[in-house]
């Protein structure tokens, strides 16, 4: 065994450090090891084994947490390239890949030092009474530390605190004056579960009713006695059948019992359209060929892509090897899940984000044992630890809930293409609106481009009107949230009982409060951002940090009362249309009414049993359900982000414009959409009007290309943040003048400037935007950049690099 290693450590530092290994310990590379680092304990990530014996001195490893690889050498590839991808610390990005947390366990323990034996020994001099009658609480709290640790050896922070009632920063003030020492004693720990389990043996003998149930029940093998309670059979009848001997019930890990329920993989069926077939046989065929492929699969709303994922899915699963499906966090609701069981059986292992620590865990393992080969889940799903991966798919490529935006601030997307390719696996890119990125690829054949141009059983696209905003203003000399044409089509659809959706993509009751006396907004004190009025809440709130003030009366800035709240979201507009249509059911999807995905699939469900007439909503109503009843889909106000200062809006507006569009007429009966815009001319709202994607696509390209933007060039964003103003300006021009004195030929660099969103959570914010047609360059640049700040001892958590930038606010 070599007598070193480099472990990688989820601290914020661009670097690996080496440790001793003991004799005796054979800690594996791609395995956890248990070292302490600056006063704590941490859990890193071997990288590799060697006898270099380092200049500064070493400190061994406390523990070897793995006897074999948690991550395989094809994921600590992955992790490595993320890290000099995103220019991100490799051992965040190895944590990030490993959802193990459950298995760490935070500790810290107290010993009583000489000078507290002193301390306490002259208070006993002095009488014991005495002491209690003269101190002040917080040192009769000191005393209660030195009296319980002196009968004890080391004691657990917790017990610590309980027995002896003191708060942490006593416990720290003591270690302080050195009375205690302090000791990081956190260690691995098992993490699994058990479950009570019951299996079921040669039946003998007649049953009840009551016990034939459960004996159904248990046919398929090993059910959860929970799940057996939860049948309407007495309790007791299990016992019986226990006693019988016919049932036996043992302790066994917790497993993911979602699927307990004897769910057996069916054969389903879908008529697949011969667009459809041809673009399964196309990824079969690649899948089977073992060697890389990228593809996109563009097809409009309603054409069927999931059929295809799942079959193409299902045959990688009957050929004994692994898939990985990415979808965005809102579509993996329980009935998404229930389907997935119904499909795949026992081998399906679905990843979202309410899952707890211990199950992240445990869902873990369970992909690692190779039990499961089906991966379904959000962004960090990518990470899952199968072998033998054949297919990786990409639903909604688009999304940008696939960007993680803290570090590492990787996107699942390419993260999933680079997986692909490292593994000569097959990943497929689905989308109805596809990235401008994507796009450009298959465009020059680095993707073979799969087109599903028409909507399943032949169903037409939606007709789109457009109502200009402006114009209806000057008709009816007020601003109209709802316009005379959409209050009139909606009236159509509930006089002859069809359904509708209106869109408008911002939350709250008004999202400005503004005085007419000094002019000013209402801001949040966190960030530069005005404060949305909540109604039904009665409270002011900021969406970006969650800040929460009281509603105003009078301005805060000069004390007038002339307050106006002004503007439109998406409460206000559910009222509104109470008031026109105060016979309709309306229903309303936002971030305020949907908590979880339970919330998110409750309202689905409203709509689909026809308990609704109408949906008002966010962009959460956009995103690809199928709702059979929805025939006219208003949109109120999508096009508000054509006025920020992002070269992604155009295409974001697009892309949301086109999928809520999609939501109208999947079912018999044609759909419609009513798009009211202050953009009637803009190119993103003509080409979505016009379902016209080639179009679109085109059209962005060429402005991308004149303005050296993504697919054309690389781009970064480089934030510089700080709670106080006067560093945030000296760290960004600091930084600005390295870039003029050093040579960048073909990086341009924008900045320093403020950020658009110049406050945010209490930091001040001032940004560079660098593009380069090489990603070498930019990337070389980037890396001497972070380097120079660390000589100028700029905190690295206050330089944000982030790569490939889905947002530059
Ligand atoms: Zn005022
Ligand atoms: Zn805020």
């Amino acid at each position: 065994m070599p007598e070193f290693c480099d472990v990688a450590l989820p601290v914020p530092l661009d670097t690996v450090f080496t440790y001793r290994i003991a004799g005796g310990m054979q800690p594996v590379v791609g395995g956890r090891v248990l070292v302490s680092f600056r006063q704590q304990r941490l859990s890193g990530i071997l990288v590799s084994l060697h006898d270099h014996e380092p200049e500064v001195q070493t400190k061994n490893v406390i523990e070897t947490l793995d006897a074999e690889p948690v991550l395989d050498p094809s994921l600590m590839r992955l992790g490595q390239w993320i890290a000099d991808y995103y220019l991100a610390p490799l051992g965040e990005v190895l944590r990030t890949m490993l959802p193990l947390g459950a298995e760490f366990k935070r500790s810290i323990s107290y010993r009583i030092a000489e000078a507290g034996h002193l301390t306490l020994h002259q208070a006993g001099m002095s009488g014991s009474s005495n002491r209690s009658r003269k101190t002040p609480e917080d040192q009769l709290a000191e005393f209660r530390v030195l009296d319980y640790l002196t009968e004890r050896d080391a004691v657990r922070e917790e017990s610590l605190r309980a027995a002896a009632r003191v708060s942490k920063s006593v416990l720290t003030g003591m270690v302080r004056k050195k009375w205690i020492t302090r000791e990081d004693v956190s260690s691995a720990r098992d993490a699994a579960r058990t479950v009570k389990v019951a299996i079921l043996g040669a039946v003998e003998g007649k049953l009840n009713a009551n016990q034939r149930t459960l004996v159904d029940t248990l046919a398929g093998g090993k059910v959860p006695v929970e799940t057996l309670h939860g049948l309407e059979v007495p309790r007791t009848t299990l016992g019986t059948l226990v006693r019988r001997g016919i049932v036996q019930i043992v302790e066994e890990p917790a497993e993911f019992t979602m699927s307990a329920l004897r769910a057996r993989p069916s054969p389903f069926d879908f008529e697949f359209n011969p667009a459809q077939q041809e673009a399964l046989r196309r990824i079969q065929e690649s899948v089977n060929a073992r060697k890389f492929f990228g593809m996109l699969l563009h097809g409009v709303t309603g054409s069927g892509k999931t059929a295809v994922y799942l079959a193409a899915m299902r045959s990688v699963l009957e050929a004994g090897r692994s898939a990985i499906l990415l979808v965005p966090e809102i579509g993996l609701t329980p009935a998404v899940a229930a389907d997935l069981h119904q499909i795949f059986g026992d081998q399906v292992a679905i990843l979202h984000s309410a899952l707890s620590d211990q199950e992240r865990a445990e869902q873990w393992h369970r992909i690692k044992r190779g039990d499961a080969r089906m991966v379904v889940g959000t962004r960090s799903a990518v990470f899952a630890p199968v072998s033998d991966l054949a297919l990786v798919i990409v639903d909604e490529e688009q999304d940008s809930s696939y960007k993680q935006e803290e570090t590492p601030r990787y996107h699942a997307r390419d993260v999933a293409v680079m997986r692909a390719k490292m593994a000569n696996a097959v990943v497929v890119l689905g989308s109805a609106t596809p990235s401008l990125e994507s796009y450009f690829n298959a465009k020059k054949n680095k993707y073979t481009l799969l087109e599903l141009p028409d909507r399943v059983e032949r169903r037409p696209l939606p007709e789109v009107e457009i109502v200009d905003r402006r114009q209806e203003f000057q008709e009816t000399g007020q601003e109209q949230v709802i316009s005379r044409r959409l209050a009139q089509e909606i009236k159509d659809r509930l006089d002859r009982k069809e359904q509708v959706m209106v869109l408008l993509n911002r939350r709250g009751y008004s999202p400005l409060v503004l005085c007419r006396t000094c002019g000013k907004t209402l801001e949040c004190k966190n960030c530069a951002i005005a404060l949305t009025h909540h109604k039904g809440s009665h409270r002011m709130e900021c969406h970006y940090c969650g800040y929460v003030a009281a509603v105003p009366r009078a301005c805060v800035h000069c004390g007038s009362e002339y307050v106006y709240f002004l503007g439109t979201g998406s409460e206000k507009l559910e009222e509104l249309l109470h008031g026109i249509f105060p016979q309709a059911r309306i229903g309303r999807l936002d971030r305020d009414t949907v908590r979880g995905r339970e919330d998110f699939e409750r309202a689905l469900n409203a709509l689909n049993e026809g308990e609704l007439d109408l949906l008002v909503g966010t962009q959460m109503i956009a995103k690809g359900h199928d709702i059979h009843g929805v025939t006219l889909v208003g949109v109120v106000g999508a096009d508000a982000a054509l006025g920020f200062p992002d070269f992604r809006a155009a295409e974001r507006t697009f892309q949301l414009l086109t999928q809520v569009a999609g939501r109208a007429g999947r079912g018999q009966t044609p759909g419609k959409v009513i798009l009211q815009t202050y953009f009637q001319e803009h190119y993103a709202v003509q080409y979505a009007a016009t379902h016209d994607f080639a179009g679109f696509y085109d059209k962005e390209l060429r402005f991308r290309s004149w303005m050296h933007y993504p697919p054309y060039s690389a781009l970064a964003n480089v934030l510089v943040r700080s709670d106080k103003l006067d560093e945030a300006l000296e760290w960004s021009g600091i930084l600005g003048k390295w870039f003029e004195k050093t040579r960048h030929e073909g990086t341009r660099v924008l900045g320093p400037a403020a950020a658009p969103i110049v406050r945010l959570k209490r930091d001040y914010r001032y940004h560079f935007v660098l593009k380069s047609a090489s990603r070498e360059k930019l990337n070389a640049l980037l890396r001497s950049l972070l380097v120079y700040a660390v000589q100028q001892k700029i905190p690295r958590t206050q330089v944000i690099v982030d790569v490939d930038a889905v947002w530059l606010m």
